[in-house]
């Protein structure tokens, strides 16, 4: 297909973004070419268009940003085997080479090689997308469409719900981000007995009591500590899922973790963070796993079978549903972290 298309472009390698008409991406051989319904706002969005340290040394201007979507097939490269016009569809954003070491052992998520969509080549916030078919993932047609466009950050959520089972047990959330209350929703659904959630904002405390949590505390004004033992007879949780970067939260989490317990970890602390590796961790006897991406595609397949299901029902997590041309409203909401998760109507349909 030619022509142009409505893109959101960061054009200048400084702060901001723009609503213009570009050309409609190209397809590979071995690409599909996408029409975007809905595309959902990522932090990894954010520190493009604040145009962080990070940002300033991976992208390349002019880019498109965005990564979390869903749409319809429009086209495919004559290589194409496994998707056809009209297949309704969303897509693993680490590109994966399919042939390093990780690749072959089963841990494409941490390719050598990896590529990300809306990072290293041209992303989602925009009407089209080409998109390799190794990362397409075909859709549900019984998923609403908005909801499809938010399983993958869906799926980080539950890598690190599930790193082990939450089945019965007791589980602190340290960081209700919409990737926090996603994990709710879903830690929820596999069957955990109580869910604490804590945050700063008492805006994003709200969402996650809407998404199941039993128990909220505001690190600011609350004790941690005595709420969680308060509810687990002074034992501490089994679990703590780690959602939000901060260190001090990872030492909270780390100080109500039960002896024998686990840690996943998800949030991206800004740089090193000492631990009393003796204290907090060894003498414990916890287990604490590291969780980036999603596997490709089994938890695809989980998060998939968890909305059509709606055994999990993220619609207090999407706060927002805006139109493609008030983009600036949900990035402003999501700098000021005044929402859950922000979706774009593209051509929604
Ligand atoms: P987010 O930044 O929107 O949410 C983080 C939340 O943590 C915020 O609401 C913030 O108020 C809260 N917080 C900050 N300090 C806290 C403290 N001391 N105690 C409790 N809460 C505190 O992020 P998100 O989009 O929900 O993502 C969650 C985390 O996961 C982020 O750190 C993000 O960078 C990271 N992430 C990692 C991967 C991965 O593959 N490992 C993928 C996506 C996101
Ligand atoms: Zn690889």
């Amino acid at each position: 297909m030619t022509g142009s298309m409505l893109a959101l472009v960061k054009e200048r390698p400084e702060k901001g973004a723009t609503l213009i008409k570009t050309q409609i991406p190209v397809v590979g051989d071995d690409e599909a070419l996408v029409k975007i319904d809905y595309a959902s706002i990522c932090g990894t969005d954010v520190h493009i268009y604040v145009w962080n340290e990070w940002a300033q040394k991976r992208i390349r201007t002019p880019h498109i940003m965005g990564h979390e979507f869903a749409g319809h097939v429009v086209e495919t490269g004559k290589a194409v085997r496994g998707f056809q016009e009209g297949d309704f569809v969303s897509a693993e954003t680490h590109i994966y080479c399919g042939h390093c070491y990780q690749c072959h052992t089963g841990h494409s998520e941490v390719c050598r090689n990896l590529q990300i969509l809306g990072v290293d080549r041209a992303g989602a916030f925009a009407e089209y997308i080409a998109v390799p078919e190794r990362v397409l993932w075909k859709n549900s047609k019984s998923i609403p469409a908005d909801w499809a466009s938010i399983q993958e950050p869906m799926g980080n959520a539950l890598d690190t719900v599930n790193a082990e089972s939450v089945s019965g047990k007791t589980v602190f959330v340290t960081g209700a981000g919409p990737i926090g209350i996603l994990a709710v929703g879903i830690a929820k659904a596999f069957g955990a007995s109580l869910l604490i959630v804590s945050d700063l904002s008492d805006y994003r405390l709200d969402l996650a009591r809407k998404m199941g949590a039993d128990v909220t505390l505001n690190p600011r004004r609350d004790d941690a500590e005595s709420i969680v033992r308060s509810h687990t007879d002074g034992a501490g949780v089994d679990v703590v899922l780690e959602m939000s970067g901060s260190e001090k939260a990872i030492h909270q989490g780390l100080a109500v973790l039960t002896p024998g317990g686990r840690m996943s970890m998800l949030g991206l602390p800004d740089g090193p963070v000492s631990l009393d590796l003796s204290n907090e961790v060894i003498f414990k006897d916890i287990r604490i796993y590291g969780i980036t991406g999603r596997k490709i595609f089994s938890t695809w397949q989980t998060v998939s079978r968890l909305l059509s299901s709606k055994l999990v029902d993220p619609s207090p997590a999407i706060t927002h549903k805006l139109p493609f041309e008030e983009w600036q409203t949900g990035m402003d909401a999501m700098v000021a972290g005044t929402c859950g998760k922000v979706v774009l109507e593209i051509s929604g349909r």
